[in-house]
């Protein structure tokens, strides 16, 4: 993707990198308080997730762009269900992160409205806002700091034993057990490297220990091993119980038991409805679902849209 920079200042450039990487938002977010773009309105009030689980989420009409001439989202309406998993599918580009950023509200957008739980974001604060969404991104970034630290990012404050519990729940816990320092073993670019699956378990630990109401998946596009796929996506629907959750999907075999799957192209949403349904309508979905049965090699929606 071509991404032209305005460098105005450093800060700048790198907060538009951690917008485009979903990732590590909360830090930067206080870091970088004076380059914010968005601002909580004057009226603002916290978020109301009540106690129930996960809140109902709802898109209605929402037309976005990141810059005036080119339109990203068209029109874009559909309801999260409380509690439930809601996937995404959808060639590359077709504006599936798109969706998580403006749930998290790294944007405005130009028409239409985002609820949660009846809460329009723009009324609510983004502090309660960003507190009630956990998540797992494609790409999860490391501090150059112990793995410790890594995890307890997810709850600052968090006590050694509440760490120890997240990243049992993360089957991170004898991976670290087994490092030479064990949870005092510094990770990141300076540090120990982890492969992408260990980085993501380490990003389902800190979620498991953040608890919020309403997790965002974004799978991986670069393929971890399958056996480590598999044992990530069993995990993150553990985790996933009760939430309100957005699974960006590239596999479509990983989502086929969504409560609803959601089919983007162009930035406009084509269909939607669960596994079962799209295959009964014999469309986009149910093609794309031959051709990965058929061609077990053409794992990605992407890889295999763009040979289409
Ligand atoms: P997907 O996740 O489905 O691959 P995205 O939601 O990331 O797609 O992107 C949708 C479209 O928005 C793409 O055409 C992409 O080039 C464009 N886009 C994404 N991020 C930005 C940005 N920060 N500025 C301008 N255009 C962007
Ligand atoms: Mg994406």
């Amino acid at each position: 993707m071509l991404q032209l920079y305005v460098p105005l200042n450093f800060l700048g450039v790198l907060y538009r990198e951690i917008k485009q990487s979903l990732a590590d938002m909360e830090k930067l977010f206080s870091l970088l308080d004076q380059h914010r773009e968005i601002a909580d309105a004057d009226s603002a009030t916290p978020l109301q997730v009540g106690n129930h689980a996960g809140p109902e989420i709802r898109f209605n009409q929402v037309d976005f762009s990141y810059e005036s001439n080119r339109q990203i989202l068209h029109q874009v309406s559909f309801v999260m269900p409380a509690g439930v998993t809601t996937a995404v599918v959808g060639a590359s580009g077709s504006g599936k992160s798109t969706l998580a950023r403006l749930l998290f509200r790294f944007y405005d957008i130009q028409h239409g409205s985002i609820r949660i739980a009846g809460q329009e974001i723009r009324d609510i604060t983004q502090a309660s806002l960003r507190a009630s969404i956990g998540i797992v991104p494609q790409d999860t970034v490391l501090f150059n700091d112990t793995i410790e630290y890594n995890i307890a990012y997810g709850k600052p404050g968090a006590s050694h034993a509440e760490i120890v519990a997240a990243a049992q729940a993360a089957y991170i816990h004898d991976f670290i057990q087994s490092l030479p320092d064990g949870y005092a073993t510094m990770v990141g670019e300076r540090g120990l490297k982890l492969s992408g699956g260990e980085k993501q378990r380490v990003a389902i630990a800190r979620t498991v220990l953040k608890n919020p109401a309403i997790l965002i998946f974004d799978e991986a596009t670069s393929a971890l091993d399958s056996k480590s796929e598999q044992a990530i996506q069993t995990q993150l629907k553990e985790i996933a119980k009760g939430r309100t959750s957005l699974v960006i999907a590239h596999r479509l075999s990983t989502i086929a038991d969504a409560a609803q799957i959601i089919v983007m192209e162009h930035g406009r949403i084509v269909e939607s409805g669960t596994h079962a349904e799209l295959l009964e309508k014999d469309h986009v979905y149910a093609q794309m679902w031959a051709r990965q049965q058929a061609h077990p090699e053409l794992e990605l929606w992407s890889e295999s849209a763009e040979t289409v």
